[in-house]
């Protein structure tokens, strides 16, 4: 990557929305990698062994498909790079002990955690930043808020690999938890490395799973410590723009946003609950024209990062890189 594009990166990311504006810029992140090589065959959804979200089984989606199938991952990072990603976020979604030894990969947690780096960070180069993904360890929807302190020490494991294998800064995406998502900042600030931080909303996006409004998230992950704020995964774009307004209302520091490419409901605002997911998930795929779209509203309304989450393909970073080109 040319040192100016780096820095205009750091820039964006941590000289705050002020910055963010004078400059004009708007820092391009990557897609959804899970449910991608879901569909291409290389990631277990989990729904042929349990119902997926009782509880009960793994729930699966997770990311051994790094030391399994690494070339299908480089492809997939390769592709967001060739569509104008500036930020790849290596594939440690779920990477957690916790969660890899419900999945049966427990003891391949730091070889997964250092292979996806290290795949990333080959396919990165000098062109784009690489990002450690952090998500919850499902610790706390499963057992309560008493689970705290073993869901931290997993996240500040995650953390430690994913420092000791390089990564230029964390996302700590998909919490459901605000008081998980601030024990994962806290783990963050310990290990010295910047964090974006995005909660995911539901079943509406009126409140997090402990009751927090968006803004309320906002406000506390920015005290924490976080470098940019705002919500990925569950909601399609244009469900999304209402809820990262009120964060961005709330907050001085830059705000990101993954939505994900499948339509939602007035009823219920995440595809998770759909009775599409996670089998039928075509039937709710919205079309990558809405990433455009949002491209264009983000530049527009000062979002100052965005990328995809599930369901979230190449393709549709290629329109919101387009979206974020157009002028108003
Ligand atoms: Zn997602």
């Amino acid at each position: 990557m040319p040192r100016w594009l780096f820095y205009s990166i750091l820039t964006v990311l941590f000289g705050g929305v002020w910055g963010f504006l004078l400059k004009g810029g708007t820092v391009l992140g990557d897609g959804g990698y899970l449910v991608e090589l879901e569909r291409r065959g290389y990631v277990d959804s989990g729904s042929g062994r349990e119902k997926v979200d009782t509880g009960k089984g793994s729930g699966q989606f997770t990311p051994e498909v790094a030391i399994e199938n690494p070339d299908a991952l480089r492809e997939l990072h390769l592709e967001f790079l060739r569509a104008g990603s500036q930020v790849l976020q290596a594939l440690t979604f779920f990477g957690t002990r916790e969660k890899l030894n419900r999945a049966g990969y427990g003891a391949q947690t730091e070889q997964i955690n250092h292979a996806a780096v290290k795949l990333a960070k080959e396919v990165a180069g000098e062109r784009a930043l690489v990002a450690g993904s952090v998500s919850r360890t499902q610790l706390v929807e499963r057992e309560g808020m008493g689970a705290l302190e073993r869901a931290r020490d997993h996240i500040a494991e995650q953390i430690r690999l994913l420092k000791d294998a390089g990564v230029d800064l964390l996302i700590l995406e998909t919490f459901f938890h605000l008081a998980e998502m601030r024990v994962a900042l806290q783990c963050a600030a310990e290990s010295g490395l910047p964090a974006v931080a995005t909660m995911s909303f539901r079943p509406l996006i009126t409140q997090c799973t402990d009751g927090h409004t968006p803004a309320e998230c906002a406000k506390i992950m920015a005290e924490q410590g976080a470098i940019a704020v705002g919500a990925n995964c569950e909601q399609e774009p244009k469900r999304m723009l209402p809820l990262l307004r009120e964060m961005r209302d709330s907050v001085n520091v830059p705000i990101a946003a993954q939505p994900a490419a499948f339509r939602t409901t007035d009823d219920c605002h995440c595809f998770t609950r759909q009775p599409a997911f996670p089998d039928d998930l075509e039937i709710i795929q919205v079309s990558r024209r809405e990433f455009f779209d949002f491209g264009r509203a983000a530049k527009a309304e000062g979002i100052a990062y965005v990328g995809g989450c599930c369901g979230c393909n190449p393709a549709y970073i290629r329109e919101l890189a387009r979206g974020l080109t157009v002028s108003k």
